[in-house]
């Protein structure tokens, strides 16, 4: 309910934006986290915090972290992802002034009926990791009003418009992403179909689906969306109106948004603004870019300040970090019911950092989230050459072949030499090129990229056509798409990757 004395929620200067957010933070955690998380309850206790001591960041900074780690059971306990869960203690509401009065103004019956809608978890959606165990999140009714806030809020940062025909291609699945977009297409009170990506009715039912809607924006994930606009320009289907593109669930290199804008000439459609969104399940929204032109550096993701709490660290000391320095992104909700975490370490991290100076593009006073973002789970230890192993950072490669003239599309392979778990890493790149024939200048062209960047070389690079790598990506069909994939046998230990022993990766 704060949200609504956030009027110019836009609009704030960064100084009143940082009060006001840390206000909304000591009431939000004295009102309802404190009190009905059973985690927060303890942790607090534990640590002799009080929500009311909290008043500046350096305060917040007391409060210990919380990683994937807290929320993931050890093998053969139970889950402690109900911890989480503001559960609202009766008797504590009951003493409320405001509770008294409202049972006074509106019977005991509506005030019931107001918990329920407030705390009553409805719907759920869960972390996509391939390595752990998935952990739900849950959503009560005032949840799903905040997720269609924010979903209103992406479509005003990117500048879309309600008599736009909006097509949703994620894929149909308990994830942020898919739910996201449905509600934002209601948020915003406009058209949109939601095709459940590939999953559901193939690559082909998409295309039949451009095709006919004629959509004026696609939202989806970069690979799927691209395939899809591939196949479209093969069979020579028309979709003039394309303006936006917004694309959430993975990484957007500067490269990918070229390739995109690019096969929409192709379908016909005039300039088109491509926009990356940032969202983790845990944040329950996503953060979008603005709309800018073509080759111009990103302005960085829009947040949202009344709904949520941003902090950048250093990943090793756990101090939070100047203003536009690198670091880990660290999320606490101001706004959210059913699963909480609190200074929750997400993992990403930000390369320019985060900053509050107005958006030079929108003129937006949002604090913004400016540079790259990549996760720590993308370094990995690759043993090269069986003395040491080798740090590499995936998240460069990306960058540089999605920014490569002549390929389509791509995935990494690391696996072991003769499937030996005892023998030597090796790197696969599978290639399917845009153009015909430059086979032999596209290799050099991604050997040198690769030694450039990381010091190694591919052992090979192998060529497909689209639709084999459409195969290899899991397209439409799995919830992240494998750019990069891991193929070497669990047995052998040492070279799997362990993220709790890596630095900052965004500096290689
Ligand atoms: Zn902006």
């Amino acid at each position: 309910m704060m949200k609504r004395n956030w009027k110019d929620w836009d609009q704030l200067d960064a100084y009143d934006v940082k009060k006001a957010q840390y206000r909304q933070l000591r009431q939000y955690l004295r009102d309802h986290v404190v009190p009905f998380s059973a985690h927060y309850r303890k942790l607090f206790a534990e640590h002799g915090i009080e929500p009311e001591d909290i008043r500046t960041a350096a305060d917040f900074a007391n409060v210990p972290f919380t990683s994937k780690r807290d929320l993931i059971a050890p093998e053969g306990e139970e889950p402690k992802t109900r911890d989480f869960v503001l559960i609202p203690d009766e008797e504590i509401l009951k003493k409320r002034w405001s509770t008294i009065r409202n049972v006074i103004l509106r019977g005991k019956k509506a005030v019931k009926r107001r918990f329920e809608h407030e705390y009553r978890p409805i719907m759920m959606t869960s972390t996509t990791g391939r390595s752990s165990e998935p952990v739900p999140f849950l959503y009560s009714k005032y949840d799903i009003e905040n997720l269609e806030l924010s979903g209103r809020r992406l479509m005003e940062v990117c500048d879309s418009n309600a008599e736009f025909r909006h097509m949703n291609l994620f894929p149909y699945a308990p994830h942020l992403a898919f739910w996201q977009m449905h509600y934002a297409g209601i948020g915003f009170d406009t058209f949109t179909i939601s095709t459940g990506g590939g999953k559901v009715m193939g690559t082909d039912g998409n295309v039949r689906i451009l095709g006919k809607i004629k959509p004026d924006a696609l939202i989806g994930m970069p690979t799927f969306i691209y395939h899809v606009l591939q196949v479209a320009a093969e069979q020579g289907v028309d979709a003039p109106n394309i303006k936006k593109i917004v694309l959430g669930g993975e990484k957007v290199p500067e490269g990918m948004k070229r390739k995109l804008r690019a096969l929409c000439a192709e379908l016909g459609s005039g300039s088109v603004d491509v926009m990356a969104t940032y969202g983790f399940t845990e944040a329950k929204m996503a953060f979008p870019e603005c709309p800018v032109e073509s080759g111009v550096d990103s302005p960085g993701y829009h947040l949202f300040p009344d709904l949520g709490l941003f902090e950048v660290i250093d990943p090793d000391t756990g101090i939070p970090v100047n203003e536009g320095e690198p670091g880990e992104i660290v999320w606490t909700p101001l706004d959210s019911r059913g699963s909480v975490v609190v200074r929750y370490r997400t993992g990403d991290h930000i390369s320019d950092g985060l900053v509050h100076e107005p958006c030079p593009h929108c003129g937006r006073t949002l604090p913004r989230l400016v540079g790259r973002i990549s996760r720590v789970s993308d370094v990995r230890r690759l043993s090269i050459d069986k003395i040491k192993g080798t740090l590499v950072n995936f998240n460069d490669l990306e960058h540089i072949l999605d920014d490569l003239e002549g390929i389509g599309t791509w995935q990494i392979e690391i696996r072991k030499r003769n499937d030996d778990p005892l023998d030597c890493d090796e790197i696969v790149v599978h290639v399917s090129p845009s153009r015909r024939g430059q086979r032999e200048k596209l290799e050099k062209a991604i050997e040198t990229k690769f030694v450039a960047a990381t010091e190694i070389s591919p052992n090979r690079v192998e060529f497909h056509n689209a639709e084999t790598l459409r195969e290899k990506h899991g397209v439409g069909t799995a919830l992240k798409e494998e750019k990069v994939i891991d193929n070497r046998p669990k047995s052998n230990g040492d070279s799997v990757s362990n993220p709790t022993n890596l630095t900052n990766p965004t500096t290689s």
